[in-house]
């Protein structure tokens, strides 16, 4: 069998989940969207349930597959719903839905009921992507009150550089959300990862942690106190030596400058892995540091195994995990650990408790 997998560590989960929680103080949503940044939602949902206050997805389906696996707690829709028909799903399965647009309150005033829902009224604080303008969060709010179809209503936005500790943006769409809804009672919903990590002042009634489950810190100066979940790996298949001159893969990118050891290892972008990483990306080779040299291609990469005589056929092949950050190779990669994990495929997926 392909010896290519993704190790998925659900004790790792569940202690980022706390620390989020910890770190932030109230509730915590486990943002479990993209099937849980391609790490399986229903088995992380799952590994979570007896913790978690609830989790957030993207959009009904999503909620839905988690429904279906028996999980019971509060499931947000981050995006909110597409159609009107879709809200009468949200009330009989008691799921909490984002309303960030004009349309959205419109397919609520019309559509007819069996139970008020909770409502996240979504405040647009700068980020200018999504939610209601600060200006128009008061009559947005009376009208949903006055629709009769709403339970509960919990104020939320986002922010666009929370990532980033030395600009002043988060500050300041704190201060705008603060301002647009002084007047409004409910809970309170500011911080994704990079809020729970780096802005005390963003933290308020709920967290919303999506990235910094899984492990990866989105900060520049990460502290290295989560713990990366997935471990994505292979193992070499085949050894060759190629001599001075002598061009590896497609397109003959690498071109050795050295008699080289090449270790072809079964892992390739079918499954996830960026084709973009330049040579000299980093892999762990029997837990020893290594190299990506010549072109990814589908199904297959290569690595340099010169300095590591030890090393061979059967010989394990880290691309991230414990040992090379996912953060590295999104860094070589030109994107972000958020892209990189979403886009595992193919792979078995194996869960460890
Ligand atoms: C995806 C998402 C999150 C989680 O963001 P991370 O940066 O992964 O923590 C939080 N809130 C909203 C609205 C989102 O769409």
């Amino acid at each position: 069998m392909r010896p290519a997998r993704a190790l998925i560590d659900l004790a790792a989960l569940r202690h980022n989940y706390r620390l989020a929680r910890r770190l932030h103080g109230g509730r915590a949503l486990a943002v479990v969207k993209a099937n849980a940044y391609g790490h399986g939602a229903v088995r992380c949902a799952q590994a979570l349930a007896g913790e978690a206050d609830g989790f957030a997805v993207a959009f009904l389906e999503e909620a839905l597959e988690l429904r279906a696996a028996g999980l019971r707690q509060p499931i947000l829709l981050l995006e909110g719903v597409f159609a009107a028909e879709e809200l009468a799903e949200v009330a009989r399965h008691g799921l909490w839905t984002v309303i960030h647009h004009e349309a959205q309150i419109e397919m609520l005033e019309r559509t007819p009921l069996a139970a008020p829902i909770h409502v996240w009224l979504k405040i647009n604080s700068g980020m200018n992507r999504a939610g209601f303008l600060p200006a128009a969060v008061e009559p947005v709010w009376q009208r949903l009150q006055a629709s009769g179809k709403v339970a509960d209503i919990t104020l939320m936005t986002h922010f666009a550089r929370a990532d980033e500790p030395q600009v002043i943006t988060t500050e300041e769409q704190v201060a705008r959300f603060d301002a647009a809804t002084a007047h409004l009672p409910g809970a309170r919903s500011l911080s994704n990862s990079g809020a729970i990590l780096g802005w005390p002042r963003a933290h308020r009634d709920w967290a919303r942690p999506g990235i910094l489950l899984y492990g990866a810190d989105p900060m520049p100066e990460e502290k290295h106190v989560l713990q990366p979940v997935m471990t994505l790996e292979s193992a070499v298949m085949a050894v060759r030596e190629i001599g001075t001159g002598e061009a590896l893969g497609y397109g003959g990118r690498f071109v050795a400058g050295r008699p080289t050891r090449v270790g072809l290892v079964a892992m390739g972008y079918a499954d996830g892995y960026p084709r973009v990483v330049p040579d000299g990306t980093p892999v762990a080779v029997d837990g020893r540091p290594a190299r990506i040299i010549g072109r990814v291609s589908m199904d297959m990469l290569t690595v340099d195994l010169s300095e590591l005589p030890d090393a061979g056929i059967g010989s394990r092949v880290e691309l991230w995990g414990r040992q090379v950050a996912v953060n590295r190779v999104a860094q070589a990669a030109g994107t972000i650990a958020y892209e990189l994990l979403c886009n595992v495929k193919r792979v078995r997926f194996s869960y460890s408790d």
